[in-house]
């Protein structure tokens, strides 16, 4: 039987996205076992991570400073604005390093089920950024779901007064993806999208 520390260590990371009890319990064996070289470190960087987490104020990006990292790099492009639903739909765009412009998180989608109505979800603060008339372009990256599609409807039209061209990330056909494996609506989303061959 473990201690009820090394218990309350494993209990804690089992709850952890990814983790189930068994893999908590081969994560702290390798912790306990490296002190040195894996606990310590660990340690370290929630530690450090702790003092400083911020939400910015800008964005509403995760990150150890407001304004975050990519709010404060010069080197993006001011005129282009990206708007996601979460935190994490921000950090795989940005991972991908192919929208060189900043980003805006709602905070969630417009959802009658779980009772998320506009006033939840930071459009207002959207369109003040919009309405600062430095920006040229906001791109609609939210998901292909219902929800998703309705909250980019409704963030549109309060944009609408605003001299920026609004553009949505197109649904199709996914790298690689074959016909006959597709559900009907990334079919049909694909088929309405076509364009010219090239
Ligand atoms: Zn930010």
């Amino acid at each position: 039987m473990p201690s009820p520390e090394i218990d309350a260590l494993t209990q804690a990371l089992a709850r952890l996205p990814g983790y189930g009890p068994r893999s908590a319990r081969r994560a702290v064996l390798h912790l306990v076992k490296r002190r040195e070289t894996a606990l310590a470190p660990l340690i370290a960087a929630l530690h450090a991570v702790d003092e400083r987490l911020a939400t910015c104020t800008t964005c509403g990006n995760v990150d150890t400073t407001d304004p975050c990292g990519i709010c404060a790099d010069p080197r993006r492009d001011a005129r282009a604005l990206c708007v996601v639903e979460e935190v994490a739909d921000l950090w795989a765009l940005d991972r991908s390093r192919l929208f060189p412009g900043r980003f805006h998180v709602l905070g969630g989608r417009l959802s009658a089920l779980d009772g998320v109505r506009p006033e939840d979800l930071s459009v207002d603060r959207l369109v003040q950024r919009v309405s600062g008339g430095e920006i040229d372009e906001v791109v609609l990256a939210l998901n292909a779901t219902l929800e998703g599609q309705t909250t980019a409807h409704y963030v549109a039209e309060r944009l609408e007064r605003h001299p920026v061209r609004i553009t949505q990330l197109a649904h199709g056909l996914p790298v690689g993806g074959e016909l006959d494996y597709l559900d009907e609506g990334t079919l049909a989303q694909a088929l309405r999208a076509r364009r010219p061959v090239a």
